[in-house]
């Protein structure tokens, strides 16, 4: 049987026999004749992975410098990894010319179990043979001995993709004409940046209609499933059909369905998080990636990889339009724009008649808090309940306080395994650890002096809804945090509370932030911004100022004019002068000036290789030795080593180096060279490391 790339084969491997994928079949490829085994089956006459998309497996394992397993492990469900028919076959029975009335007189006397199911074939004409049961099989394999009887394999066909009838659309205003005007039919990457509630989706939609016109399919990638049920009706109510939904929450069986259904061509539509970036579309015609910036797109273990990136190099392979859409765009995306590799559209309106929220500081070294909350942001509340809104309290930490100290002596209560306190949950009267799960009962006494007076610092999400529920008792409350919303349905049902209306006090974590219309919703606080504004990252001024804007644009999406109030204790801090003055566009500007002038993203190039290990040394004895193995080339830096941010975690010591490149062309083959010696190196050190190419995070 030909072998071709992207199709699946059984080899053995060690003891057992596994199911691996087509990566080369050139015969001149650099492995030793010695260390290649016979292949036991072809499984696959046709690739499994169209050839597009296989090109972009190829790439993201050679750019990210990881396994082709791994790769291939993200991008193919589960069932076909385990060997399953891409294109099950079902077989069925049928009867032979000599299944005769007369021979039916025979087996009656000789044979009834074997009368019975002839007579039922004979009716039916076809038996299908999933639907039998054990004897009437039997029945049937004794017949077919006699030539009665034959089976035979019949493929199933693809599912039928989904019949589309257009919903009303409102006309387009200028601005989303001129950016939908701007999105070709070939490959171009476009950024629309587009303040909340601008009209994005709509341009989104506008841009869709035209693919599917076509006959040609489209893949939507959003950063989290949390937005999705909106966003799937919005799309089921323009084209009359519900788009397949990939997410992490389906099960092995209807990935394999959804995967099929895409490969078949059947699929229109696909709105998936991540590693739908590797969904088949045979006839793909858009890329569109929503909220481009959030770094949920970004996977932060084992194979580390860019959903936005990948999807503008697919973009580029299968000469598709790309279409990247935030209200506050990546500094990358943004810069991309201005370097004129991407082209830019801007969407500065609401459209509709919603108008822009107003935003104010609420100084909390002035007014001091009460349970996380400040006077004057009670107040508002009073105020917007009263005026018949809704208000959100954003705050970036679930639990109930971050911090548990002593007030006699001190003593701050933290996790055994990690440089880090516990979390206290009230709920449950447990102390937790948010960076390795660990947990512990709360002490009576202060483990260090045995003094009763243990007080809980600091305000999570449970603290702000306990004082909530204390100061407007009777007001439906609801929370969404990852604690609250863990049970299958409780997040439906807690956005579904929130949307109607039927609760008015809304508390969240960066879930209640992201994408979602509450369309009663008037006012925004936000509990905990400070946190943001000293981070020692180079990134955290970008977070911050995203989540603010994305927080804020909650407020007042339809006919109340929203207000936004924010809790610091540093009113004049210029990050937030900035964004009050001038907004997110202004704080772009500055960020990439500043960027610039430090060499740092994207003006430079990054990758870090983190290790971890048991004993320090033992790490740092790695990192040293990969160093000084390591010939740098010209045009890259090598920073390092340095500790992690929290340097133990989970019971093992971190530490990274960094590699720094101006070029991008000049980052690629450093890895390269890199990635072999480190697996040599490991060897030798008990220890794990990774390699994170353009890494999102640097602690
Ligand atoms: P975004 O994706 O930028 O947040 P949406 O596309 O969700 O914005 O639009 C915000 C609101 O404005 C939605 O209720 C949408 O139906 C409405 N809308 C969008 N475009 C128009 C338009 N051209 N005319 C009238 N209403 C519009
Ligand atoms: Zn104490
Ligand atoms: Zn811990």
């Amino acid at each position: 049987m030909p072998l071709v790339t992207g199709a699946r084969v059984r080899v053995p491997f060690g003891r057992r026999r596994v199911v691996g994928l087509v990566w080369e079949t050139d015969a001149t490829a650099a492995i030793e004749a010695s260390r290649l085994r016979r292949i036991e089956r072809v499984l696959d006459t046709e690739p499994v992975v169209p050839d597009g998309l296989f090109a972009l497996l190829k790439f993201a394992s050679s750019y990210y410098q990881h396994a082709p397993g791994e790769v291939v492990a993200a991008a193919l469900p589960r069932a076909l990894r385990d060997g399953e028919a891409l294109w099950p076959e079902a077989s069925e029975w049928q009867p032979e010319p000599a299944l005769d009335a007369e021979m039916l007189q025979q087996l009656l006397q000789r044979a009834p179990q074997q009368f019975e199911v002839a007579q039922q074939l004979i009716n039916a004409d076809v038996l299908a043979h999933e639907t039998l049961s054990e004897a009437q099989r039997r029945a049937l394999k004794a017949l077919a001995d006699k030539q009665l009887v034959r089976r035979v394999n019949v493929q199933l066909a693809p599912p039928a993709a989904p019949a589309i009838t257009l919903g009303e659309s409102p006309p387009l205003n200028d601005e989303q004409a001129t950016a939908l005007a701007m999105i070709p039919s070939d490959f171009a990457v476009t950024l629309l940046d587009g303040v909340t509630g601008s009209g994005k989706t709509e341009v989104y939609l506008r841009a869709i209609a035209r693919v599917l016109e076509q006959q040609r399919e489209v893949l939507v990638l959003v950063p989290e499933i949390g937005l999705t049920p909106q966003l799937l009706a919005r799309f089921e109510a323009r084209f009359g059909f519900r788009p397949i939904a990939l997410h992490s929450g389906l099960t092995d069986a209807e990935r394999l369905a959804n995967y099929r259904q895409a490969a078949g061509g059947a699929a229109r539509i696909v709105v998936g998080t991540r590693s739908a970036v590797f969904c088949p579309l045979p006839q793909l015609g858009l890329i569109v990636v929503d909220e481009e910036h959030d770094t949920s797109l970004k996977q932060q273990e084992g194979f580390r990889y860019s959903a936005r990136d990948l999807a503008i190099v697919r973009g580029q392979l299968e000469d598709v339009p790309v279409v990247l859409g935030s209200a506050t765009p990546a500094l990358e995306s943004l810069h991309n724009v201005a370097a004129k590799r991407y082209r830019g559209a801007r969407l500065t309106r609401r459209a509709g008649h919603a108008v822009p929220p107003t935003v104010g500081l609420i100084d909390t070294a002035v007014h001091g808090t009460t349970d996380g909350l400040a006077g004057p942001m009670r107040d508002a509340i009073d105020r917007h309940l009263g005026d018949g809104g809704q208000v959100l309290l954003h705050i970036n930490r679930r639990g109930f306080a971050p911090t548990v100290i002593c007030s006699d002596c001190g003593h701050i209560l933290e996790c055994h395994r990690c440089d880090a306190r516990f979390t206290l949950h009230a709920a449950q009267q447990r102390l937790w650890c948010h960076h390795c799960d660990a947990d512990a009962a709360l002490p009576e006494r202060c483990p260090a002096c045995g003094s009763g007076s243990l007080r809980a610092l600091g305000a999570g999400s449970e603290r702000i809804e306990q004082a909530l529920e204390r100061f407007y008792p009777g007001e439906t409350i609801v929370r969404i945090d990852s604690d609250s919303t863990r049970r299958r349905g409780a997040l439906e049902a807690a956005l579904a509370k929130a949307t109607s209306g039927a609760a008015r006090l809304l508390v969240g974590t960066q879930m209640l932030a992201k994408g979602h219309h509450f369309p009663g919703l008037t006012l925004v606080g936000v509990l905990n911004a400070d946190q943001g504004l000293f981070g020692s990252e180079f990134r955290t001024a970008e977070r911050l100022s995203q989540s603010l804007v994305q927080v804020a644009g909650r407020a007042g999406r339809e006919d109340r004019r929203g207000e936004v109030l924010i809790q610091t204790d540093f009113p004049t801090h210029p990050l937030l002068a900035t964004l009050l003055e001038s907004g997110y566009a202004g704080f772009a500007k500055l960020a990439l000036d500043e960027r610039h002038a430090a060499g740092w993203p994207p003006f430079a190039h990054l990758a870090l290789l983190r290790a971890q290990a048991k004993e320090r040394a033992t790490v740092w004895s790695f990192l040293d030795a990969v160093k000084a193995a390591f010939d740098v080339p010209g045009g890259v830096s090598l920073y390092g080593p340095v500790k992690a941010l929290m340097e133990r975690r989970a019971g093992r010591f971190r530490a990274q180096l960094l590699l720094h490149a101006s070029e991008r062309g000049a980052l690629l083959p450093a890895l390269r060279t890199l990635r072999p010696m480190l697996d040599d190196l490991v060897q030798r050190h008990r220890v794990r490391w990774s390699l994170d190419v353009d890494p999102v995070d640097l602690a």
